[in-house]
């Protein structure tokens, strides 16, 4: 029976960096790591960005200190006792622990149709399946234009696939940018051979002579419409992994909770990464972010809380998307609900978009400016009160 100093459960980011920063307060404990993929962690954001460009795909893996770290590949753990401190596999091993560690992630949200025919792009064996598909495959559906679905379509396209872009929005992009930038989104993707297809919605996936047909009611007439592809790819949102946390009676609420010290409501259990809901106390709430730098930053500051550092978890994360040769970085809330101002720095495409709620900067989103996250932070905790006037020109890139 494998015994833990430090258990993981997760093999994605948030678990390479709480590897990392066990080892920063301890050289020596053993650490067991349960991950579902066959592979060691490795970084998801070039699964659709980068490798899609110049960026080889040996670039990917995370740096791991091996001493006394054994990875448990392709098996995923189906119980947690916390009154026993153990954890037993799909195989029937039981693991126990001194300290556990929850980066379970998130699974995508499926369809109820054409299971086997949709790649529900998430993980490494998804890129290597579309990879190969695009070699002889001209003609791409991606359904859902949130995160996957604007940066597949983006790097089919790049890569000279013609895309049917499937979504429900009636833009792309109108939840988030101002009417300024949703307009330049869909000239960009338009210029680039995508064909958009708005306020749409697939209904249907099936193989018709070895090729996948999706069907979809089409524009705000709903029209029927059958598109034949090569591939099918879906983005369609993902759901937090909190089965285990519930089995173990762990609080859990749009995630699994953790305090400041990320730790969940049973001290020798923590949380970090896409699963975990904390509270953000520039934005004053309780937030669960999917998005590499929050996992990143929590797992490491999880992994050094979970081998004996006083830690706190205050961190304002960020995120940022590449389309074509334009890109940014954002954080806080970016919401096109919210009051808008944007302050461009040539008319488009380089500028900052502020949100704002009650006089305070709700979030930042840095369009073609790179570097300024902080700056951005700090605007966020700022306590105002915040104006165009006053916010214009503030930060500059
Ligand atoms: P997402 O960014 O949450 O977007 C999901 C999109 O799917 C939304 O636009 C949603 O539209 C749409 N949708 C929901 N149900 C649909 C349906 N039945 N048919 C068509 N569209 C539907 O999620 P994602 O793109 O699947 O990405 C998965 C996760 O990976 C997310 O957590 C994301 O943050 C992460 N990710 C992040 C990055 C990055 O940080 N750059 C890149 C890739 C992936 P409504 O909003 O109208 O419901």
């Amino acid at each position: 029976m494998p015994q833990y100093k430090y258990l993981i459960i997760g093999g994605g980011l948030a678990a390479a960096t709480a590897i990392a920063g066990i080892r920063e307060v301890d050289h020596t404990g053993t650490i067991g790591l349960i991950g579902a993929e066959p592979h060691p962690p490795y970084d998801r954001p070039p699964l659709s960005k980068g490798l899609w460009k110049d960026k080889a795909l040996t670039s990917i893996w995370r740096p791991l200190k091996k001493n006394a770290l054994t990875l448990h590949l392709g098996r995923t753990a189906q119980t947690l006792d916390a009154g026993q401190k153990n954890v037993v596999d799909d195989q029937g091993a039981v693991y126990t622990y001194d300290k556990l560690l929850l980066a379970t992630g998130c699974t995508p949200r499926r369809l109820p149709f054409g299971d086997e025919h949709i790649i529900y792009f998430r993980t490494l064996d998804d890129y290597t399946t579309l990879r190969e598909l695009a070699l002889s495959g001209e003609r791409f559906a991606v359904i859902g234009s949130g995160f996957i679905g604007s940066e597949i379509a983006a790097a089919l396209a790049m890569n000279g696939k013609k895309v049917a872009l499937i979504f429900p929005d009636k833009s792309l992009g109108s939840k988030i940018y101002p009417p300024e930038l949703v307009e330049f989104l869909d000239r960009l993707y338009r210029e680039k051979g995508i064909e958009m297809f708005a306020a749409s919605k697939a209904i249907n996936c099936d193989m018709r002579n070895g090729k996948p047909v999706v069907k979809i009611l089409y524009g705000p007439g709903a029209i029927e419409k059958e598109i034949s592809v090569d591939g099918v790819v879906a983005g369609i949102g993902v759901e937090a992994n909190v089965g285990l946390a519930q089995m173990a009676g762990l609080k859990v609420d749009n995630g699994i909770r953790v305090d400041i010290s990320l730790r969940t409501s049973n001290p020798d259990i923590f949380a970090a990464g896409d699963v975990a809901s904390f509270f953000n106390p520039a934005l004053d709430k309780w937030l669960r972010v999917e998005h590499e730098d929050n996992a990143s930053t929590m797992g490491g500051l999880a992994g050094a809380g979970m081998a004996g550092r006083t830690i706190t978890y205050t961190h304002q994360p960020f995120f940022y998307s590449d389309l074509f040769d334009v890109g940014y970085e954002a954080v806080g809330e970016v919401d096109s609900r919210l009051e808008i101002f944007a302050d461009w720095k040539t008319p488009l495409p380089q500028g900052v978009i502020y949100y704002l709620k009650s006089g305070r900067v709700r979030g930042v989103l840095l369009w073609n400016i790179f570097g300024q996250v902080d700056a951005a932070r700090a605007l966020i905790a700022g306590k105002g009160p915040f104006t165009a006037s006053n916010l214009k020109g503030r930060i500059t890139g």
